[in-house]
């Protein structure tokens, strides 16, 4: 099949663990639509809405926002954004796919700080998403359960696109004038052509296309992944640190290294990864080196560590691109 020109958009706006540094924030991850300007939000860490404001992406055309864990630097900044969404007089409904806590969070927030929302909240307690959810024509997700130090989860986001193709070899070799006829055939409507009737859905083929990709939360155990992944375009996995460092400080904060989650893709044969949450002390020049070697050595697929701000594009084919900034 062709590749089209359908996608989804992954903009980074937060790529530092615990706490943000001067160069990344906390958490947070825009996924857009590229065919319309829907987008779904995974994670929101404090001041994640500044990082938005800079990204040019439209409060209004958020479609859905998915936290992963209930940690703060995963949902600091959730309640400053809806309030923020409704002060720029969004209406449409918002969905929050959430561990339970989240909701509580937000109801207790909003009482206790005059905050009303001009939009309804439709609440989906995370354990209640690990069967496919349709949220959009187009986008649909799914949580996956990992191992963190409160209940985390993955996220599945899935883009379908369905396209009626018109068989323009068969209505060439009948002699089928183009123009109308064909329009018409492609709008599903029967034309006369020669004194016989030929019907749209002889002339048509509905040809759909998939896009998979994975953005996990925090986890010690990306095996958890495994079925998942089976038929992922990409994963999108913390990797807080190199595999020396997680030694010495231990399995106590249930985070992944770089090597963990290298041999994993490599396992699983994935194509692409990109690898996010980073703990400051691997932010510089050398900390980021130390992982990309690291990841090097145990994966040979196609890999990033992301920036704040890095973009990129992921198409129906499983190709990942970065978009380099202008
Ligand atoms: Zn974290
Ligand atoms: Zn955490």
């Amino acid at each position: 099949m062709k590749n089209s020109n359908n996608m989804l958009h992954f903009t980074f706006l937060g790529t530092s663990s615990g706490v943000p540094t001067l160069t990344r924030n906390v958490s947070g991850l825009a996924i857009r639509n590229s065919k319309n300007k829907d987008w779904i939000l995974v994670d929101a860490g404090e001041a994640t809405q500044h990082r938005i404001q800079q990204a040019k992406l439209s409060l209004q055309s958020l479609v859905a926002i998915c936290i992963s864990h209930a940690h703060g630097d995963h949902c600091y900044g959730l309640v400053g954004l809806l309030a923020s969404a409704g002060m720029n007089a969004r209406t449409a409904p918002l969905t929050i796919i959430a561990p339970k806590e989240i909701q509580q969070w937000i109801e207790v927030t909003a009482q206790l700080t005059d905050l009303h929302l001009p939009y309804p909240l439709n609440f989906i307690d995370v354990t209640e998403a690990t069967q496919i959810l349709s949220l959009t024509d187009e986008l649909s997700i799914q949580a996956h359960p990992l191992s963190h130090r409160v209940p985390s989860f993955a996220f599945s986001i899935i883009a379908h696109y369905t396209q009626k193709k018109l068989d323009t070899q068969a209505l060439v070799q009948l002699g089928v004038p183009k123009g109308k006829a064909w329009g018409d055939l492609q709008h599903g409507q029967d034309i006369q052509f020669n004194q016989q009737t030929l019907k749209a859905t002889d002339f048509t083929q509905i040809q759909t296309q998939r896009i998979h990709a994975i953005v996990g939360g925090d986890n010690d155990r990306p095996e958890l992944l495994e079925k998942a992944c089976q038929d992922v375009q990409l994963l999108i996995h913390e990797s807080t640190y190199t595999q020396a460092v997680l030694d010495k400080v231990g399995s106590g904060p249930m985070h992944s290294s770089a090597k963990r989650v290298a041999e994993f893709a490599q396992q699983q044969g994935l194509s692409n990864l990109i690898l996010t949450h980073f703990s400051p002390r691997h932010q510089d020049y050398a900390g980021q080196q130390a992982i990309a070697e690291e990841v090097r050595k145990f994966y040979q697929g196609n890999f990033y560590l992301a920036h704040d701000f890095d973009q990129f594009s992921l198409d129906d084919i499983g190709q990942l691109t970065k978009i380099e900034k202008s």
